[in-house]
């Protein structure tokens, strides 16, 4: 599966605030966002304009972007949440939640969602005691979510889940921190999902 492979801080300076791309260095001052102000390149981010369709575009880029997603991958995220019967930005945010990947990374196993996908990609992750290696994967209530017992020593995963030691694991999740498992207690509502994420923007971006 594709993915973006340039520099991930330039991805926050364009967005103006911290994406959490890029691990442990985004909780210390050497965060490019906390470090350089302006967008990214050589004059910065320039004149501001605020049309309607920016403010739209700029908000989903945010989310792509956090969660690691190309355009083709998001948009089909969100075809699947307007094909729900809930409402359709909340509903685009909890299938996002959902993924493998945000949830081994939501669980502490990875630093990032991008070191989670790595982890999930090298087959080192278990869901309901079977081996799943797509970080696509969506995951449901009352699954089990374990780094497999040969890679529980592997350098990749001792690295992510020392560096996300101190990060709090949402109510919906639970860890059980000897055995490296982790339960989904249940689909998280809104109330438990980023306060920051003006959803509706992007449901009327693609409503355009
Ligand atoms: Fe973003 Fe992290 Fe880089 Fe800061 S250190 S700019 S939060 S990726």
């Amino acid at each position: 599966m594709a993915r973006y492979c340039g520099p991930v801080c330039r991805l926050c300076r364009r967005e103006g605030e911290k994406l959490f791309l890029k691990g442990e260095r985004c909780y210390t001052g050497k965060c490019s966002v906390e470090k350089r102000e302006g967008g990214p390149g050589q004059h910065g981010r320039g004149r501001q304009t605020f049309s309607n369709f920016k403010i739209q575009l700029r908000e989903k880029q945010k989310v792509k972007r956090t969660y690691g997603l190309l355009e083709t991958q998001f948009h089909g995220v969100f075809e699947r949440a307007a094909g729900t019967k809930g409402v359709t930005g909340t509903e685009l945010l909890v299938l996002l939640e959902r993924r493998l990947d945000n949830i081994v990374y939501r669980l502490g196993l990875g630093s990032s969602r991008r070191q989670a996908r790595q982890i999930v990609n090298h087959g080192h992750v278990l869901v309901n005691g079977k081996r799943v290696s797509i970080p696509s994967y969506t995951t449901s209530p009352g699954d089990v979510v374990e780094v497999a017992e040969r890679s529980k020593k592997n350098p990749l995963v001792v690295a992510g889940m020392e560096a996300a030691r101190s990060r709090v694991i949402p109510d919906w999740l639970s860890l059980d921190q000897q055995a490296v498992r982790g339960t989904i207690n249940s689909a998280p509502t809104r109330e438990q999902l980023p306060p920051t994420i003006r959803e509706q923007l992007i449901v009327e971006l693609y409503s355009r």
